[in-house]
């Protein structure tokens, strides 16, 4: 499989998406291929900070918190 082939392919393979033949094709590129091995690790590492922000609820009083900090540091 060639980089630029295997480059659509990788974020589906992050998200488990790939199955079989394709996805043993896509191990075995990254086994064989360091550019493609450090772009998995970087799209690895920008998904992961993505699902860490996530529809995240900010705690109940977090603007009184907010707004007590800033006091203080204006203080
Ligand atoms: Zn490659």
């Amino acid at each position: 499989m060639e980089c630029k082939r295997l480059e659509r392919y990788l974020s589906r393979y992050l998200e488990g998406e790939l199955e079989g033949e394709l996805k043993d094709k896509v191990e075995e590129h990254l086994a064989r291929c360091s550019s493609c091995a450090r772009k998995l690790h970087r799209l690895e590492a920008i998904t992961g900070i993505l699902r860490g922000l996530g529809p995240v609820e900010p705690p109940e009083n977090f603007v009184s918190l907010l707004s007590e900090k800033l006091q203080k540091e204006t203080l």
